[in-house]
């Protein structure tokens, strides 16, 4: 197939795209060259964890926003790649929370099976992307950091599948500029045992406060306050942890919150989301949406409306992750290879998109927001060879998270789920989340 496509992120979307790719070669199939352009000199995306942060090594952005001691905030069951279970992976099945460094191993596993790191160009950062309708082709231009080289490159197709949950939303308070202890952004949270004895407060009341306040909790925090906008988390918390309104000021020492109280703290974590953030497309390409299921302006949700040369994997507020990204990078690759007609007028592709936000936007809870995704799941799935799955299975693992959430946050992870694709019961883990400080590998595969 005399074309080239040029991927942007070698993360869990970009890989399930090579991935995709590379089964239809398998297959038989003629298929485009791939280049894949990765920043990072691995791959794993943010599961591929740094203790630095603000630049890297080579005066970019960090794009990591995990830290240590993170598990893996939903069931795996949840997640599993449909042509490559966990139980292949590890030769047994394993608990339903592993740590990062777990669905690392895991992400890795698949891809080295595939033999697709050739196609990836690591330590290379994409500068700009520019369309020109006359030769219809993609003009990349890609910087070379380790050789410090610029270079353009000219594609068919450009895959966009450069994480949102890394550029970091930073508010500002009164006050922030006297406070004598640190401020920082959850992007910035590496290990919590740096807030060891520390009364914290977290600003948010989504998973980086839950679970960064958890963290600290776990690793002896004396202290955790959260403050929401809108609505507390509502979990039965532990003694020391408290939800209060919404901070209005801070002086040095004090933070004070809108129903009159304060509390004197040490530091504070602004858990209070990320950008979508573009920096190398311009304004006819940059995909501007609010983190939702429904993202604005793509077309089954990986289209561009407004070039359907380019395509956007992962852009949506995930409940589903990589299996979602798989279902959308079969589809591409099937749109790119001509085995899927994408509709050549703009109006019918942002109809798409509109009834895509009207049916997000008729659901009324967390129940009908997972539905909703499992059911975008299950469409895509329907129209390529990506193995079938119990997708309504995996949106049941997710329901009874919620449950065991809501009887013990500090507790949920020690439950166990069934899995959809071998039909294997998860083990119970060894050790209760709150007593299993060690998050390796060698520790949490241990039976
Ligand atoms: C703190 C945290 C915890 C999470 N926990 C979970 C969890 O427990 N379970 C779960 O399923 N999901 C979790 N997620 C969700 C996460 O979004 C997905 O698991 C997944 O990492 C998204 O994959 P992605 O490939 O779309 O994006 P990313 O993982 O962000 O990967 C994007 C890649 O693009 C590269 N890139 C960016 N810009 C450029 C550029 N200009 N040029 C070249 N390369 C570029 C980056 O270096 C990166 O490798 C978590 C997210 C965060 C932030």
């Amino acid at each position: 197939m005399n074309k080239r496509v040029a991927v942007i992120g070698a993360g869990p979307s970009g890989l399930a795209q090579l991935r995709a790719f590379q089964s239809a070669r398998q297959k038989g199939a003629e298929i485009p060259e791939i280049v894949c352009f990765e920043k990072q000199s691995n791959w794993g995306g943010l599961w591929n964890y740094t203790w630095r942060t603000g630049l890297d090594e080579n005066g970019e952005p960090v794009h990591c926003s995990m830290y240590r001691y993170l598990w893996s905030n939903g069931p795996k069951e949840g997640l599993e790649f449909a042509d490559y279970a966990f139980e292949e992976h590890f030769g047994q099945q394993i608990a339903s929370y592993p740590p990062r460094a777990v669905l690392f191993d895991y992400i890795e596993g698949r891809v080295k099976k595939a033999g697709v790191r050739d196609w990836i160009r690591f330590s290379t950062t994409v500068r700009m992307v520019n369309f020109d309708p006359a030769t219809e082709k993609f003009t990349v231009t890609v910087h070379d950091l380790k050789n410090d080289r610029m270079y353009d490159e000219e594609f068919d197709n450009v895959i966009v599948a450069s994480g949102h949950f890394s550029v970091p939303n930073v508010p500002e308070y009164p006050g922030f500029d006297r406070f004598n202890g640190r401020v920082l952004h959850a992007h910035d949270f590496r290990d919590a045992r740096e807030f060891a004895g520390k009364d914290l407060l977290l600003l948010g009341s989504s998973y980086s406060a839950e679970d960064i306040g958890s963290q600290c909790w776990k690793y002896g925090a004396k202290s955790i306050t959260v403050a929401y906008r809108n609505a507390p988390m509502g979990f039965n918390w532990p003694e020391n942890w408290k939800e209060v309104p919404k901070l209005e000021r801070m002086d040095e020492s004090t933070a004070y919150f809108a129903d009159g109280s304060s509390k004197k703290v040490d530091a504070v974590i602004l858990c209070t989301g990320y950008k979508h953030h573009f920096p190398f497309l311009p304004d006819d390409l940059r995909l501007k949406t609010a983190n939702r299921l429904a993202a604005a302006d793509l077309y089954k949700g990986v289209v561009w409306v407004y070039n359907p040369k380019l395509f956007y994997l992962g852009m949506q507020d995930q409940w589903f992750t990589f299996n979602m990204f798989d279902a959308q990078a079969w589809w591409v690759r099937d749109a790119i290879m001509g085995r899927i007609a994408v509709p050549s007028d703009t109006a019918t592709m942002l109809a798409d998109v509109a009834a895509r936000v009207a049916g997000e936007d008729a659901g009324v809870d967390a129940h009908d927001a997972i539905h909703y995704q499992g059911d975008y799941v299950k469409e895509l799935i329907a129209e390529t060879d990506y193995p079938s799955f119990d997708v309504d299975g995996a949106c049941e693992a997710f329901y009874e998270w919620k449950e065991h959430k809501k009887q013990d946050i500090m507790g949920f992870r020690n439950h166990r789920y069934r899995s959809v694709i071998t039909g294997t019961m998860a083990p119970v883990h060894h050790t209760p989340w709150k007593d299993a400080l060690d998050d390796s590998m060698v520790s949490y595969l241990q039976n």
